[in-house]
């Protein structure tokens, strides 16, 4: 057996259990050995048949026999029914509802059943239990623990379970090296790869798996490290445009914007034009909650680019180009541009899926014009155009630059490092990079995910603004709170409703029935609430067109309130909506209720925010309370991380990094060794020359890192 070899190479593979394993992402011997256990069994917490009582919940072992297809007690209900046995005694199952089961099943198998103990006619029941094969290991001697594996349809705990224990024994682990220096196991305590997945699939006891999970993890923030520190030394060998400005130049820019630049916005654009003045390409992100202000910090360097000429020319423009995750917002920023460029000649333009625009129009230079794309890709190509602002469209191979000088990327946590690195290396010359993002993540993340980058935090607001008022609405008070709403309608304000789902959830979806959807929770307002107003729905289901009108016509006020998924979480811009209403929040990570409340941030009015709830429950008006409470987005990303773990914080499936992983992202001192180790070690080899194997293993890793 090796490690790279097929599952059905060693073992007998249904066509069925094959797609299983390649959906669980298995397709070697090694992978399955990185099928780590979600949590383990304790065979010694298991009780006895003999011993259960009514009303107990609890977990047996036993044997299942007469197995059988019923209908229930009174009602005709379709059940399934068996008896399980153990060395003490015997005690029916009965599965509601669930008539299959005993097809699934078969009589004589050793099960594992956890589940509720009822009476009926004097007689104990298991009541709908949960059934998973018993692993067999009552055999193995010391340990009581068994593992308990992520399963999908087709592949059972147990199964995985025997596959390992197959592994285990064909000696392959003895051929198993370790990516990882020695030194730097031993510098933190950490157990080799081959002790690592013999503790994690078959621990002695729960510190043997904790110590696995801990190489596991340290291991996965690693290898991201690396794969980071890698590209930031690469970058740092290349070339890219020096854009020399003076800085009465800047100020005279910057005195055109309708407002005062905070003390952050001219603390990072100083720090990027220092960045943009050397012949190394800049490579840093900007974190700015929403409504900081960062669109003002790109269009002045935009400008600093734009007005630069290549090396050694006194002719040809610097190009920009600028990537925005939605239509929406990329004609948002191309309105604002123009607005900052009107009075200079320089060229704009927009590309999105559904066409291009130029500024200035041939035919009125006050405003933009339809072109073709083909007409765009043409002026972008000779350099006409000097700044071009898009979607993913902008990456399409179509598109090629003249002399491409900076890259912008706003909501950066949108686009994967593939895309980012995309834009970047399509050239010769290699292009600036400022990345933007709104997300507030903890620290330990933003360290891991962009390693790569440097960071500017623009941690400052624009005077003036209005702090939100935000409560925690519970439902006895909805009434009394629309009623306050109301009044601000009556003063012309707009409103925003943002719900969890878009469409009624599927009622046989049980955990989804509470949510509620834009599409009935906008009926539901229009007939019970707020019977006079006009009220739209936005969501991402809808044509690019049709969502580009129903924005337009709440920016012009004629819409009074927009029932909305969070796609109106990524900056789009109305200064007279000054409500916003957030249904079912228990389902936001506490960072996104932050961003998406911040949609009300932009006007002169003073902002409110309602957060319903559902539910009464202490613990989850606790939580939400902290929105009042907290200072920033960070900090409320920190509590998020503390109180929940990461799987709160909003869009944390894109970042391609897995549970374990994540677990480490908790631990400050872990990232910060990974960080520390993966940058010593690439300083000293950049190429991974003297670690052939840890070189093949990021290689790997790589792949599933950037999402390829
Ligand atoms: P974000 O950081 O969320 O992208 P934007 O750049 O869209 O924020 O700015 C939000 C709003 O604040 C815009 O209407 C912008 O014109 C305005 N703004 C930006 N900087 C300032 C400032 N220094 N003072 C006042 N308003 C500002
Ligand atoms: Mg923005």
């Amino acid at each position: 057996m090796k490690l790279e070899d097929k599952p059905r190479d060693h073992f007998r593979i249904l066509p069925n259990t094959e797609r299983s394993l390649k959906k669980i992402s298995v397709e070697t011997i090694e992978d399955l050995l990185y099928h780590f256990p979600r949590s383990y069994g304790d065979v010694a917490e298991t009780v006895s048949i003999a011993s259960l009582k009514k009303g107990d919940t609890a977990v047996v072992f036993g044997q299942i026999s007469n197995l059988k297809i019923s209908k229930a007690f009174r009602k005709r209900i379709a059940m399934a029914e068996a008896t399980l046995e153990d060395d003490s005694g015997r005690i029916k199952i009965v599965w509601f509802h669930q008539p299959y089961l005993a097809k699934i099943l078969h009589d004589g198998a050793n099960v594992r059943v956890e589940g509720k103990v009822a009476e009926r006619k004097e007689s104990l029941y298991l009541s709908n239990p949960k059934i998973a094969d018993a692993p067999n290991l009552f055999s193995s001697g010391s340990s009581t623990l068994y593992p308990i594996y992520p399963e999908t349809r087709g592949i059972t705990s147990n199964w995985i379970f025997h596959k390992i224990q197959n592994i285990f024994n064909s000696k392959i682990l003895d051929e198993i090296k370790d990516p990882i220096p020695e030194e730097i196991l031993r510098k933190y305590s950490l157990p080799s790869l081959r002790t690592a997945l013999i503790y994690i699939h078959t621990p002695k006891n729960k510190d043997d798996a904790e110590k696995a999970r801990k190489r596991f993890a340290f291991e996965e923030i690693f290898f991201i490290q690396l794969d980071r520190q890698k590209l930031r030394h690469k970058l740092r060998e290349e070339k890219s445009f020096v854009i020399d400005k003076s800085s009465k130049d800047i100020e005279d820019f910057e005195n055109r914007f309708p407002f005062k630049p905070t003390n952050a916005q001219r603390r990072a654009i100083s720090q990027a034009l220092k960045d943009l003045n050397k012949d190394q390409p800049m490579s840093r992100l900007l974190e700015g909650d929403v409504g900081s202000g960062k669109t003002a910090v790109a269009a002045t360097l935009a400008y600093a680019v734009a007005t630069s000429k290549p090396k050694g020319q006194t002719f040809g423009t610097l190009q920009t180009a600028i990537m925005a995750p939605t239509e929406i917002l990329a004609k948002q920023h191309f309105e604002s541009f123009i607005k900052l460029f009107n009075h200079l000649p320089i060229n704009i333009a927009l590309i999105t899926g559904s066409g291009a625009r130029k500024f200035p129009s041939k035919t009125n230079p006050d405003t933009w014009t339809d072109i073709s794309r083909k007409q765009l890709q043409k002026w972008v190509e000779n350099g006409e155009i000097a700044i071009i602002i898009g979607t993913h469209a902008l990456i399409q191979k179509s598109v090629k630059f003249k002399h491409l000088a900076f890259v912008v990327i706003d909501e950066q946590h949108r686009f994967g490092t593939a895309q980012r690195q995309k834009l970047v290396t399509k050239e010769d010359v290699v292009p600036h990079l400022l990345s933007m993002t709104a997300t507030p993540i903890p620290r330990t993340l933003a360290l891991t995910l962009y390693g790569d980058l440097d960071l500017t935090l623009l941690d400052e607001m624009p005077a003036g603004r209005k702090e939100i008022k935000t409560e925690v609405i519970p439902p006895n008070k909805r009434q009394e709170t629309y009623k306050k709403i109301r009044e601000e309608i009556e003063k012309g304000r707009q409103v925003y409703v943002i719900c969890p789902r878009i469409d009624e959830p599927d009622p046989s979806k049980e955990l989804a029935i509470l949510a509620k959807s834009v599409k009935e929770e906008a009926k539901r307002l229009k007939r019970d609430v707020f019977q006079e107003y006009k009220i739209e729905i936005l969501h991402s289901k809808m044509k690019p067109v049709e969502k580009e009108k129903i924005m337009l016509s709440f920016q012009k006020g004629e819409t009074d309130i927009l029932v909305s998924t969070s796609v109106v979480e990524v900056g789009v811009n109305v200064e007279n909506a000054s409500v916003i209403v957030i249904e079912g929040a228990e389902r936001f990570g506490l960072a996104q209720l932050h961003q998406l409340r911040g949609r009300v941030l932009r006007g002169t009015h003073q902002p409110y925010c309602y957060i319903f709830t559902e539910t009464n429950s202490k613990i989850t008006s606790d939580r939400l309370r902290a929105l009042s409470t907290a200072k920033n987005g960070f900090e409320l990303a920190e509590f998020d991380l503390a109180q929940r773990g990461m799987g709160e914080l909003s869009g944390v499936k894109q970042w391609g990094v897995g549970d374990l992983g994540m677990e480490a992202i908790r631990n400050i001192k872990m990232v910060e060794a990974a960080r520390t180790e993966a940058m010593k070690l690439i300083e000293k080899d950049k190429n991974l020359e003297k670690y052939p194997l840890l070189k093949k293993y990021l290689e790997k890793t790589s792949k599933k890192i950037h999402f390829e």
